[in-house]
């Protein structure tokens, strides 16, 4: 959820639910003084305190009607009026009796209402009429109930209520509603404001920490992107850009120890042949060579080091240019059937001295043109031969060429049947300087460079190299051939 629709969310909610509330609370309050009174749990509770009042009342006053009727007489009584003052007290109520224009009977507290004779007339017939008049009356109700006594005199009875109790549990009501709403307000405000300030400013923290830790130069670790909102999103950024800068410091570093191994391996593979030559060169100085055969030996010896040498600052300088994309490749069309065909005679009658066999096949239909640089082409191919002869470890050895038609690429394969890669050094030996064999062993005289040197070579010409082995049985190098599309850049 994005933290613009969290906040939309919250200010909804921080409107709703305190109505929602209000509006419970005030149910409440109003069952309270206006619910059914009878029943069970709301008398224990209280609940109908108006209701009640109002219903008490109006039972008082049907009674006294009642007892009017029957005998106006009854009000005379004190007995009765005992009993009856004690129901009126509950319903904070009195009851004033009028005989003619005598007033005969006022509960206590209720005689200061006719001063003056302010009470209605006989035959008014007043209902529930409110009496605002005089600041004592203030909140009371009067009803009359008019009736004749049995000498004709002319008798009413008032009813009067105090209603200032219940206009006071309206106030509490109201107070009390107030007070909820004002609480519920500040605790739905103060809850989502926390709970919205808490899923922005916690993501943040963390952030902080994180940064921090990169500060220090700390990268292992992972930025969680727990929200899918937009702090969500910027931990995901924030932990590609971690991911990044780590990737790129560990590539640093394996450049720095490639450069490292690169130097230390130019320092060994030219070592080694100086050294001998010194050595040599030492032995005719000090007469050590004391003959014209064992002289001719020892210059042969120096001749043959000092080619080694020759031939590795070569390979270096090549490797090195092809590194820099500073080698000038000198692209032509080729026909590449003819090529082949004329790359596999030369190499055949070179390899024939070495007592190994060469064998061609294809099967490119047509006149199949490749951009490449002949010159170039041909090194990939002496490169991959020449490993084929220096790691042959049979006796009837054997080269095999595969020229294949693969749509829009020519597939080269070149097999030998030599002493095959270890599975664990297959993937390094187009690597720069790497030997399956970890001793550096120059008898067979190889710098390492001859498969990069070719790798790159055919990754210029916008094709791929890989390799097959089997210890023991043989290794196939493959490499591909983009085919000249007319009109394409050489
Ligand atoms: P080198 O000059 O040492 O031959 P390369 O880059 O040509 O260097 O080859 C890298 C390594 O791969 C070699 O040292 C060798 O161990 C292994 N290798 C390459 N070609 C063959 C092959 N045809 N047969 C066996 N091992 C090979």
């Amino acid at each position: 959820m994005s933290i613009r629709f969290k906040l939309i969310l919250s200010y909804i909610a921080m409107l709703i639910i305190p109505i929602i509330l209000t509006i419970l609370v005030g149910a409440v309050s109003l069952l309270f003084y206006f619910g059914e009174p009878d029943e069970g749990i709301n008398r224990k509770y209280g609940i109908g305190l108006i209701r009640s009042s109002v219903m008490e009342r109006d039972n008082i006053f049907s009674d006294i009607k009642g007892k009017i009727l029957k005998s106006p007489e009854k009000f005379q009584d004190e007995d009765y009026l005992k009993t009856l003052e004690e129901k009126l007290t509950k319903a904070s109520s009195g009851i004033i009796i009028r005989r003619d224009d005598k007033i005969i009977y006022s509960s206590k507290g209720f005689e200061g209402f006719n001063q003056g004779k302010s009470l209605p007339e006989f035959g008014s017939y007043i209902q529930d009429m409110v009496l605002p008049n005089g600041e004592e009356k203030r909140g009371f109700v009067l009803s009359q109930h008019d009736f004749y006594f049995k000498d004709s005199s002319n008798g009413s009875v008032f009813l009067i209520t105090n209603l200032n109790p219940i206009k006071s549990a309206y106030i509490k009501t109201r107070i009390t509603l107030s007070i909820f709403i004002v609480i519920i307000l500040v605790l739905t405000n103060g809850l989502l404001t926390y709970i919205v300030a808490r899923s922005i400013v916690n993501p943040l923290e963390r952030l902080k920490s994180s940064a921090n830790r990169i500060k220090e130069g700390d990268l292992d670790f992972k930025v969680k992107a727990d929200t899918k909102d937009e702090i969500g999103e910027l931990c995901s950024t924030f932990e590609e850009m971690r991911a990044r800068l780590k990737e790129s410091l560990e590539t640093q570093l394996q450049y720095e120890k490639n450069r490292r191994e690169l130097v230390s391996n130019i320092s060994h593979d030219l070592k080694t042949p100086i050294t001998a030559i010194k050595g040599y060169v030492e032995g005719i100085r000090d007469g050590v060579a004391d003959n014209p055969e064992k002289l001719k030996r020892y210059i042969d010896t120096i001749h043959s080091k000092t080619e080694d040498v020759d031939r590795l600052i070569n390979e270096l300088f090549l490797y090195s240019k092809l590194d820099l994309n500073k080698f000038p490749f000198n692209y032509s069309i080729i026909n590449i059937k003819s090529y082949l065909l004329d790359l596999t005679d030369e190499i055949r009658f070179d390899l024939r001295e070495k007592n190994i066999e060469l064998n061609y096949k294809e099967d490119i239909e047509g006149n199949i043109v490749v951009s490449a640089d002949s010159q170039q082409l041909k090194r990939v191919f002496m490169n991959i031969v020449d490993n084929g002869v220096k790691y042959m470890d049979k006796e009837h050895g054997a080269i095999d060429i595969f020229a294949r038609d693969k749509g829009d690429i020519i597939e080269v394969e070149i097999r030998d049947n030599g002493q095959g890669i270890p599975d664990k050094s297959l993937e390094f030996i187009f690597d720069r300087f790497y030997r399956a064999d970890e001793s550096r062993n120059t008898l067979i005289g190889g710098s390492g460079l001859g498969l990069s040197i070719a790798r790159k070579i055919i990754e210029e010409h916008g094709g791929t190299m890989w390799a097959e082995s089997e210890e023991g049985t043989g290794t196939s190098i493959f490499f591909t051939l983009k085919k000249y599309k007319s009109g394409e850049k050489l």
